[in-house]
């Protein structure tokens, strides 16, 4: 009798076992049909810097309105649309994916100009930015202003924290409180918007540098063109810097090679 109870015990939790397993083999078949893989491929990340009607040079560092100008216009010609460092964020996490010709620009440093003349070109051609900002230079000569960065965030730019002085991160010196959190928490309160993303000044960015990041719940980082690390590519996307120097053309040209397919 007692034989029987177990085998029938047995036979009973068998029973539950396979229906649990049975269970969750149809939410996984399920879960696989409306999720998808993550192509975890980042879009062309354009960085630009100081943009000016007549800059002294046209170079890496110096473009003229008007060469930005046809750039953004030969990009929105061609079908690209804007997406912003939380498209790629969600894009990396959750497999959402981005349009086919997705683009994000970036504008470095906190220039004056960024507001001036380039937020007018933005809206003229529909696209949305981001702004990284060193906060000590903010309301200095030059710099954009506290009320300017607040318009920007609220035009839906999105406003990424550039360190509090710009320092190399590279040293071992570096005040994480000042750089990171002081920095963010600044900018917090101008844009009264959370601050998720950062670009390394320089683009060198270092393991520890990622772990600082990490450990503030930054949720993705930005460098040039150094190679991206294999265990953290949200840690070190990919931003080719623009010269004024180059036509439409060569610009399609250069995105095609740094950031293949
Ligand atoms: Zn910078």
């Amino acid at each position: 009798m007692l034989l029987l109870k177990s085998i029938k015990g047995g036979l009973l939790l068998c029973l539950i076992f396979s229906l649990y397993n049975a269970g969750t083999m149809v939410v996984s078949k399920k879960m696989h049909t409306t999720s998808f893989t993550p192509r975890k491929h980042q879009p062309p990340i354009l960085c630009y810097h100081n943009i000016y009607v007549k800059p002294p040079q046209e170079d890496q560092l110096w473009i003229s309105v008007n060469h930005l100008e046809q750039q953004l216009k030969m990009l929105r010609d061609s079908g690209y649309s804007t997406v912003l460092p939380e498209d790629i964020y969600q894009h990396f996490t959750s497999g959402i994916p981005l349009p086919q010709k997705a683009v994000t620009i970036t504008f470095d440093d906190g220039h004056a100009q960024h507001f001036s003349l380039v937020a007018p070109l933005l809206s003229k051609y529909g696209f949305k930015a981001v702004f990284f900002i060193p906060t000590a230079f903010i309301g200095k000569k030059y710099y954009l202003t506290e009320k300017e960065i607040r318009i920007l965030a609220d035009s839906g730019h999105t406003i990424g924290c550039h360190t509090y002085d710009h320092p190399s991160l590279a040293s071992a010196k570096t005040d994480w409180n000042k750089q990171l959190d002081y920095s963010r928490q600044q900018l917090e309160k101008i844009t009264g918007q959370q601050v998720y993303y950062f670009a390394y000044p320089y683009g060198s960015w270092t393991d520890s540098a990622i772990s600082q990041l990490k450990a503030r719940h930054f949720r993705a980082a930005f460098q040039l063109t150094g190679k991206p690390s294999s265990a953290d590519a949200l840690f070190t996307l990919k931003r080719l810097m623009i010269s004024g120097a180059w036509t439409p053309d060569e610009l399609m040209q250069k995105l095609k090679i740094i950031f293949p397919n």
